[in-house]
Formats: structure tokens, sequence, C-alpha cells
């Protein structure tokens, strides 16, 4: 089996009917490039910037963020690299950048919540990511959007600085997509309606699948609700997609379901153009792809979107691809 992924490595990712999809890695940092290359990803989903301001006293410096951008881009030599603005908060804590306590803090000041607080932070990254755009081919996504106005003043505050570059004759790339992370359940409600405004969506599962259940990603107790063939999920999946399609868009996914093996053929049926996962899963995505049909896999998904509870989908997927 290893021998026959990685025959795989510089090949596209294609179903046996021809259909063919984009298979990226999720990283963290410049260094996870080599091994996202080694495994054969065609570009880079989701990179999570978090990490540059992890481990450290203090924000991390237009210019040492800028180097970071422009390794990654180099590196990636031209093929897609969508970097995610910082989304921290939650969870993810920084010591220097001391927040109030919340009761909830997965529903709470986190993300572009805090960005557009902060906009100080916003702009330093943004300028960084916009001086490194002239090195590959970048695309920015901005994290955890709820409402179209939070993507429209994100999308001002680029232009902004994008302007301010310009003037100050530093060179940048007009050719930036802007997208956001469908993550948040009213994001996947109104898809059509962002579908007009931003150009392209990346479905972030493990937050979206913990909205849409209301089920907390981190306790053990309700896990059981953390269903990614859940019916529920699958149809905001399709809607997200169906209104970038219907836009003239692309949609992807980072979260960890665009790597599982039982969702992957659902994601096909549903016509999902890229899954971002961690790059040791992508030649084994590649090899299982190869084995599809997109036409069995379009009427796979649409059953499934009929299906009422999570076994009957495994089992559906399962009688499909074996
Ligand atoms: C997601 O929510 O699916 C995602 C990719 O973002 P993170 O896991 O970093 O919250
Ligand atoms: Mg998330």
């Amino acid at each position: 089996q290893l021998a026959e992924w990685a025959k795989l490595v510089n090949e596209p990712s294609v179903t046996k009917d021809g259909k063919q999809v984009e298979l990226v890695a999720n990283i963290g940092t410049p260094k996870d490039v080599e091994g996202a290359l080694k495994n054969g990803a065609e570009g880079v989903g989701l990179f999570r910037t978090e990490f540059l301001y992890m481990d450290r006293d203090e924000l991390p410096s237009e210019e040492f963020q800028f180097e970071a951008y422009k390794t990654v881009l180099e590196k990636m030599e031209g093929r897609p690299v969508v970097v995610r603005t910082l989304d921290i908060g939650g969870d993810k804590k920084l010591s220097y950048l001391p927040l109030p306590e919340e009761l909830n803090p997965f529903l709470g000041f986190r993300a572009i919540r805090l960005c557009l607080e902060r906009t100080d932070i916003l702009r330093t990254q943004l300028r960084a990511l916009l001086r490194a755009s002239t090195y590959g081919n970048l695309k920015i996504m901005f994290p955890m959007i709820a409402t179209l106005d939070e993507f429209r003043q994100a999308k001002a505050i680029f232009l902004e600085e994008k302007e301010k570059l310009a003037k100050e004759g530093i060179p940048t790339s007009d050719s930036i997509e802007l997208g956001i992370m469908v993550e948040i359940p009213s994001t996947a409600v109104l898809a059509d309606q962002f579908a007009k405004e931003v150009d392209f969506f990346s479905i972030g599962t493990n937050d979206l699948i913990q909205y849409t259940m209301a089920a907390d990603r981190m306790n053990e107790q309700v896990s059981y609700l953390y269903q990614p063939y859940n019916p529920s999920i699958l149809r905001l999946v399709k809607m997200v997609i169906d209104a970038s399609h219907k836009e003239g868009k692309w949609t992807g996914m980072c979260g960890e379901m665009a790597g599982d093996e039982t969702a992957i053929p659902l994601l096909l049926g549903l016509g999902l153009d890229e899954f971002s996962m961690s790059a040791t899963s992508i030649l084994k995505a590649r090899s299982l792809i190869s084995k599809l049909s997109q036409e069995e896999m379009n009427e796979l998904a649409e059953k499934a979107l009929n299906m009422r509870t999570v076994d009957e989908v495994i089992e559906l997927v399962k009688k499909a691809v074996n």
C-alpha cells in the first residue's frame, strides 16, 4: 500500500471517471511545508498562523511575519497557499495578550471578533501578508465569520492596508483571493449571500459541527454528538458548496472531516473542490479518490442527505465504497 501511495506524490487527484479535485495540506509553521510537499500536497489549504504568535513574549513584528509568509509562499512555488488570519481567544491564549475570563470561551471573544476590535493586530498581519504576496499564490481567509458585516469590515481593512503600501511604493499582488471560513451555522445558512462577496469558502467542520450540534468539541461527555456524518451537517455543507458554485466561486474544507475516509466519498459527491488535511493523510486520500466515480458519489451523497441517522449514513457509504 505504501508503495502504491508513493507513486501518487506528483500525480493530480482525479476520480476514475475524470473529476479532478485538489488535495492540500494544513500547516502551522513554515517548517511544515517540507512534509506537505513530500506527501504530495497540491497547495496549502490552511496555514494556522496562531503558531507564529505563540511561545513568545510579545506580538510578532510585521517583519517576522513577512519572513514566515514569504518562506511558505516561495517554498510552495506558485501552488495556492491559503493563510488564515489570527484565530486566538477562546481556548487558545497568549501570555502577552490578557483577555477577560469568559463563561463560554468558544462562544466568546476570539478570532475575527478580537481582530476587528484590536485592528492594530490585524493590520500588522495583513501588511505582512500583502508584502509577501508577490512571492507566490496567496489567498487570505478570515476565521469565525458570523455576519456579512464582519467580512466587509475585514475586507475594508485589507484594502486600506493595500492602498497604504501602494502609496509607500511597496508592490503587492493584485490577485489575492479573499475568503472566509464557514464554521458558524449562520454563515452556512446565508452562504448564498456571502458567495456574492467572497472569493471562496473553506468549511471548518471542527467548529461547524460543535456549533451546529451545540456540543463542546473538548468535552468528552458530549463527544457522541460530534457527528460529521449527521445529515444536518451534510446539508449545511451542501448549501455552502452549491451557493459558491452558483456564483462561480470554489469551496474547500479544512476541518478534520476533509481527510476522513468515510467522509471523502460523501464530500466528493456533494461537489467539494478542495480538501485540506494533515499532510500524512493526502496520499491515502488521493488513492481512495482514484478508485471512486464522481457520478456514483453524486448519487450516494443525494441519498445520504435524506438519511435520518449517522449509522444509516455510515452503512450507506460502506456499502458503496467496498
Ligand atoms: C475548524 O474549525 O474546522 C478549523 C479548521 O479551525 P480550528 O480547528 O483551527 O478551529
Ligand atoms: Mg475553527
